[in-house]
């Protein structure tokens, strides 16, 4: 495991921000979803990877409605 050597205070609310240089590469944005989860004394956050609703696919992804599906999903509906 990469440690950044960065220490961040909690605030009141318990919140602490991302170091900006580990936002930019994980593509983290605001609204961006992270899981935690606890390994140990390790709190992780993992930042959930988009996929087809339907077949699970990470290609050729598009927004539609509030769904996230792949192209070969979209088409396969538009034909029916
Ligand atoms: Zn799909």
């Amino acid at each position: 495991m990469l440690s950044t050597g960065v220490e961040r205070p909690v605030d009141e609310l318990g919140r602490i921000v991302i170091p900006k240089e580990i936002r930019r590469n994980f593509g983290i944005e605001p609204g961006s979803k992270l899981a935690i989860s606890v390994d140990g004394n390790k709190i992780i956050l993992t930042k959930s990877v988009q996929a087809c609703a339907l077949c699970g696919s990470h290609e050729n992804l598009e927004h539609v409605g509030s769904d996230t599906l792949c192209h070969a999903c979209i088409s396969k509906i538009k034909a029916h």
